[in-house]
């Protein structure tokens, strides 16, 4: 994105440090995330996006598709891999071959609308992960988890009224991109905190709205949108989770998952700018993944 950006490449090698340094990472198996093909993305975004993303990309230098969001020689091989992730986690994941998948990518996806690129965001990884999941392994539900601290505008953009997918989320409010409050559709579960909210408000929000929508709309597969913006080290935004409110949300979620989706969750990185505590949060959520704790 820059010199200077927040979402710059030290923030994968922060979760990875976490990882070796916590001892989780020998359990886990790793995999090269592929390119997203055209017939993936288009699942999510009509094809002259797409195509106007590849024609945009620079051979040198640096572009802004908006005042947050830019891209450089590699970021369209960067975006592409980001959402092949997602479509190679489901596969794993519904195949089997996992018991569970987090995707460590960049871009973020959730700000990424049908037809718009936003908040560093260029193609919606967790949209392509569903619709993936509903199209090629004939799923006939899938949940989105969101708990960054900014609002999923983007999947909700994509996903409003379709009645495959719900999509379940905690994010600050009133702050950027001002939107989620409100609720659109009858699948949006989406619960603003206001600034300054930590674990009590969280648990709230989780125990009063999410986990009544998730039972009874019995997911086959989770996915999460794993933002770690909301931790109280992050200035990025003004919440106050900690590392320990990261490995009780993903508890929660596991548990439903566990319940109606036979343990299936797939996981992808979105925002985290605080590179300690990113890469501790992400190593709990991990944790919990691969049934560490
Ligand atoms: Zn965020």
């Amino acid at each position: 994105m820059g010199a200077h950006h927040p979402e710059r490449p030290a923030r994968l090698t922060a979760i990875d440090d976490q990882l070796i340094a916590s001892g989780v990472g020998p359990h886990l198996t790793r995999f090269d995330a592929p390119l997203a093909t055209d017939e993936q993305l288009a699942r999510v975004h009509p094809p002259e996006y797409v195509r106007a993303i590849r024609e945009v990309a620079p051979r040198s230098g640096t572009i802004h598709l908006d005042p947050d969001t830019a891209m450089n020689p590699f970021t369209l091989q960067a975006a592409l891999r980001a959402a092949g992730a997602a479509v190679l986690a489901v596969d794993l994941v519904l195949q089997r071959k996992v018991d569970s998948a987090f995707c460590a990518v960049r871009p973020p996806g959730h700000h990424a609308c049908r037809a718009r690129p936003m908040g560093f965001c260029i193609f919606n990884n967790v949209a392509v992960a569903a619709r993936h999941a509903l199209a090629a392994h004939g799923l006939e539900r899938v949940a989105i988890i969101d708990f960054d601290v900014h609002h999923g505008n983007g999947t909700e953009d994509i996903f409003e009224g379709d009645e495959q997918v719900l999509m379940a989320s905690i994010f600050q409010h009133p702050f950027y991109p001002y939107s989620g409050t409100d609720n659109p559709a009858r699948n949006m579960f989406n619960v603003p905190l206001a600034a300054g909210s930590g674990a009590r408000e969280l648990q709230e929000a989780v125990r009063e709205e999410w986990l009544p929508a998730l039972n009874e709309f019995k997911p086959e597969l989770i996915v999460f949108s794993a933002g770690f913006d909301a931790h109280a080290e992050d200035e990025m935004a003004m919440l106050r989770f900690k590392d320990d409110d990261y490995r009780w949300v993903t508890e929660q979620v596991k548990a439903v998952a566990e319940r109606h989706a036979k343990g299936r969750i797939v996981s992808m990185l979105e925002g985290g700018y605080a590179l300690s505590a990113l890469g501790r949060s992400a190593m709990q959520h991990i944790k919990v993944l691969a049934g560490l704790n």
